[in-house]
């Protein structure tokens, strides 16, 4: 039989938007408890992913953190379920700004972010795309020097809210996809990016190459977000006008075709199915998976 829980020595609390694993790792660390046993001592079906926590499961962590559970709630979106809403967060949780966390003890955070934050604007560190993966350090590229990308992050911001969440979020997952699938654009980034200022960058996987990229992918997210645009794209009269203005912004070629099967064509379709079906935006974003 599982002992009572009872209040834990060292008792700290969550991280805003933090992860109920990520939280139960810090506690167990903190208090010098292994984090199975720890779920144990809580209740946690070991055949159940973390977050379908039960009622018991809460009111034993509220017993042991000393926290109510409304205040655990708040904090932590799995304990209501808010984590699975795709206007509020990406699906995948990221390693926390280690600056922003640096009061939490116990390790480093895991948390939500919502779709259009990609760096922490208070200290200027790049977030990025790539969610958390156990046992991998993160390395946070500082952009205190490069000044385009953090008027991206206040671009996107502005675009989520003027547009609204998911229109920015789509968006904003077809501009990578664009990007990814333009080999022109992957020969631009020494030339058009400076890169100076985020020190030499690496291959598309490198944080430093993905801070460089993320103004022209702001960008690309203003054209497939704009209403005018999106218009001019689904107005078959208008021709090639929609590739024209997108070769014009990517490529400075505004006798841009791109080649079929290619991510500008895709978001076409997607737009022409969206514009029938405008709930049909949700359910796609929440299948959004970032690589
Ligand atoms: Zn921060």
């Amino acid at each position: 039989m599982t002992p009572r829980p009872r209040l834990l020595p060292i008792p700290i609390p969550p991280a805003l938007h933090e992860t109920l694993e990520s939280y139960l790792r810090r506690l167990s660390a903190t208090n010098r408890v292994h984090p199975e046993d720890l779920k144990h001592h809580l209740d946690f079906d070991p055949t159940l992913p973390i977050d379908t926590i039960s009622p018991n499961n809460l009111n034993g962590l509220s017993i042991v953190t000393g926290y109510p559970p409304t205040e655990l709630a708040r904090a932590l979106p799995e304990l209501d379920h808010r984590h699975t809403t795709a206007t509020l967060f990406r699906r995948q949780p990221m390693p926390a700004c280690p600056r922003c966390t640096s009061r939490h003890r116990g390790g480093p955070v895991t948390r939500y972010y919502p779709h259009h934050v990609r760096t922490c604007p208070k200290h200027l560190l790049w977030i990025g795309h790539q969610p958390a993966r156990h046992h991998q350090p993160r390395t946070f590229v500082d952009i205190s020097a490069a000044a385009n990308v953090i008027a991206a992050q206040t671009r996107h911001r502005r675009l989520a809210r003027r547009r609204g969440t998911s229109i920015t979020a789509h968006a904003f997952t077809y501009a990578r996809r664009i990007w990814t699938r333009t080999p022109q654009l992957s020969d631009t980034v020494g030339a058009t990016l400076d890169p100076s200022h985020l020190g030499k960058t690496g291959s598309p996987e490198d944080p430093k190459y993905q801070a460089a990229i993320y103004p022209r992918l702001v960008t690309i997210t203003t054209l497939l977000t704009s209403p005018y645009w999106r218009d001019v794209a689904l107005d078959h009269r208008l021709g090639g006008a929609f590739f024209a203005e997108a070769g014009r912004i990517l490529l400075s070629d505004r006798h841009y075709q791109p080649p079929p099967g290619h991510p500008l064509r895709t978001w076409l379709d997607d737009l022409a199915t969206l514009q029938a079906e405008p709930a049909s935006l949700i359910s796609a974003l929440a299948r959004f998976t970032e690589p």
